[in-house]
């Protein structure tokens, strides 16, 4: 591997003096690793910096997606109009603030007005939102709204509750402490029975473990 200062040479340099965009992005990772105080030559980590580049790109992909890629035509034309409601969706983000995962559970309903989507798109739309930098509350927000756009449905709901490892490891050590997010538009603003349906519904127990 070329090392970091022979490849800074060649980058465009911006007005803090410091730009790294032609560096390469294993050189960055092994120059994280130097200076938190390990080797990145050695037998255990040469091919670390590569393994974190793949890695790094395969939980960031959902910036080269959108609701349309994810959904596809899976939409039918339904006269249902009950709530719809996937639960226990699986999802493993990864904080903006600190690039530490959280993880949990969303469940996502809707109440289709004419169409609804293949039951397996919620979960691809919460994943392409996961594989991003979030907070949880625009990850709700999103996956919300993404629903709310594609299908054009009477209501949508979205709950997502997960646990931070930027809290679990570091900070205030809050090893059990769940952080729950809500969005919702349509039928479940404005009525309170369809509201209270969605929160039984989702609020029975279970861990997102
Ligand atoms: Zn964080």
């Amino acid at each position: 591997m070329e090392s970091l200062t022979k490849e800074r040479s060649d980058a465009r340099v911006d007005e803090d003096g410091v730009s790294l965009s032609g560096v390469a992005f294993e050189a960055l990772v092994a120059e994280m690793i130097r200076r938190l105080g390990d080797d990145p030559g050695r037998e255990g980590m040469a091919k670390t910096p590569e393994r974190v580049r793949r890695s790094m790109e395969f939980l960031t992909q959902g910036y080269h997606q959108t609701a349309a890629d994810v959904v596809g035509d899976a939409l039918f034309e339904e006269r249902h109009h009950n709530m719809v409601l996937v639960k226990d969706i699986e999802l493993y983000s990864l904080c903006e603030h600190h690039l530490l995962p959280f993880f949990g559970k969303a469940h996502v309903a809707y109440i289709p007005n004419g169409r609804i989507m293949g039951l397996s798109k919620a979960a691809r739309i919460v994943e392409m939102y996961s594989r991003r930098f979030q907070v949880q509350e625009r990850l709700t927000e999103q996956v919300a709204q993404a629903v709310w756009d594609t299908l054009q449905p009477q209501g949508v709901a979205v709950v997502v509750e997960a646990y931070h490892l930027c809290m679990m490891m570091r900070g205030v050590q809050k090893q059990n402490s769940k952080t729950i997010t809500s969005a919702m538009r349509g039928a479940f603003l404005e009525d309170q029975r369809t509201r209270d349906e969605f929160l039984r519904l989702t609020t029975s127990v279970h861990s997102p473990l």
